[in-house]
């Protein structure tokens, strides 16, 4: 699905000319006096394909593929997965040759940018480029020298691509290691802003920066220094940050204090796991802090001894099954008649377990009391009836 058509379903806090407060479209009057507290900082923009980052854009949602590039078939297919869940950008490892030549066949089969992630290797960046990526992530510093990133900045001023200077703690030049002691956030903005120089000079300019440490309070820090020192586009991300609990923990605190401070135009939530679960992430912390929503918002109880009803599948059921629609609607799926009843009146949709019935609410309203056996069926059709013309099954 293209960065376009996202747009209609996407309901994004806008920036209103002239005033540095941030608007909602499509929350309440409530969550918009928290929102507008988060005062975006205003960063200038560029492009990666057709998607704009930076300024008042909204915040784009990346990921990157773990197949093998060379291999287009499950390279395409993990692509428009990542597609379907929202992901807005996607990033794949060029190891070689091969790898570059197999971006022109992959581009041709999805509809996201497509960017190159190289190291050391000048020639791979300017054979991706050439290939078709929109963009390109090196460490200009570890390229081959100025007469080499010289080449890469000729080819993407030729090619209209973008790149993103990605330092991290292991790539700090020694000589500033040796002035920090360690990988500090002083040390990192330092080494990303000797990067961006070095592009600078060639009159390049397009590019966002990213200084990724797997430390979450040096991760705060660091962006929240170069935010400070520059005005381009900044992608956000905490790196090796983990596996899906302690990786989306470690993401979502660094991340979301940063994004609540205004800091950071794109992002990556890195997790050991299968990229989707990163897509979906990503959209939990923008809609966790009134940025964006896309899809659903399940809102459910941990159950008690009030509970009377079997709500862990049946909230997981549901939970996988709104994963396919697109609406931004509230669901609630409570266990029981003591506080359901009054979380599920606030949601779009709402039930409530009884004594093996559930009560279904629907915009605030009793609608009606089913059977526990037809529990789910009732209530996905219900849903159904309410998205679906945006329902995309899978
Ligand atoms: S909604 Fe009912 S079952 Fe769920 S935690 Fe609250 S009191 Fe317990």
């Amino acid at each position: 699905m293209s960065h376009k058509a996202e747009a209609s379903f996407l309901h994004e806090r806008k920036r209103p000319p002239g005033d540095s407060k941030l608007i909602l479209k499509k929350f309440t009057k409530k969550e918009y006096s928290f929102a507008a507290m988060i005062q975006r900082k205003h960063t200038r923009q560029i492009k990666v394909g057709n998607v704009v980052i930076g300024g008042d854009a909204p915040i784009a949602v990346q990921s990157m593929t773990n197949s093998d590039t060379r291999d287009v078939e499950a390279t395409v297919s993990q692509i428009h997965k990542l597609e379907s869940a929202g992901c807005e950008i996607i990033r794949v490892a060029v190891l070689d040759d091969d790898a570059a030549v197999a971006i022109r066949q992959i581009r041709d089969q999805i509809s996201i940018p497509l960017i190159a992630d190289i190291h050391f290797d000048h020639r791979l960046a300017v054979a991706a480029m050439e290939n078709g990526a929109q963009g390109i992530r090196i460490n200009p510093g570890n390229i081959g020298g100025a007469a080499k990133l010289a080449k890469v900045a000729d080819a993407a001023k030729t090619h209209h691509v973008s790149i993103r200077v990605g330092v991290n703690s292991g790539s700090v030049e020694k000589d500033i290691l040796a002035l920090f002691g360690h990988p500090t956030p002083e040390a990192l903005v330092e080494s990303a802003l000797r990067n961006v120089k070095l592009l600078e000079k060639l009159h390049f300019y397009e590019m966002k920066i990213s200084i990724k440490s797997s430390d979450t309070l040096t991760t705060i820090d660091a962006y929240r220094l170069l935010s400070d020192k520059c005005d381009y586009p900044l992608h956000l991300g905490v790196t090796e940050a983990g596996g899906l609990i302690a990786g989306t923990v470690k993401s979502s605190v660094a991340l979301g204090m940063l994004l609540y401070e205004g800091i950071g135009d794109t992002f990556r939530i890195s997790l050991t796991r299968d990229p989707v679960e990163e897509i979906r992430v990503c959209y939990e912390l923008l809609r966790s802090l009134r940025i964006r929503e896309r899809g659903p918002e399940l809102i459910s109880c941990p159950t008690c001894g009030r509970c009377r009803i079997d709500l862990f599948s049946l909230a997981e059921k549901v939970e996988r099954y709104i994963q396919t629609i697109e609406t931004p609607l509230k669901i609630a799926v409570m266990g029981c008649v003591v506080n359901g009843p009054g979380e599920a009146k606030e949601a779009d949709l709402g039930l409530a377990g009884g004594t093996g019935v559930g009560i279904i609410f629907k915009k605030g309203k009793f609608y009606k009391k089913v059977p526990e056996n037809e529990l789910y069926d009732v209530f996905i059709h219900e849903l159904n009836s309410m998205t679906e013309k945006s329902t995309t099954p899978k």
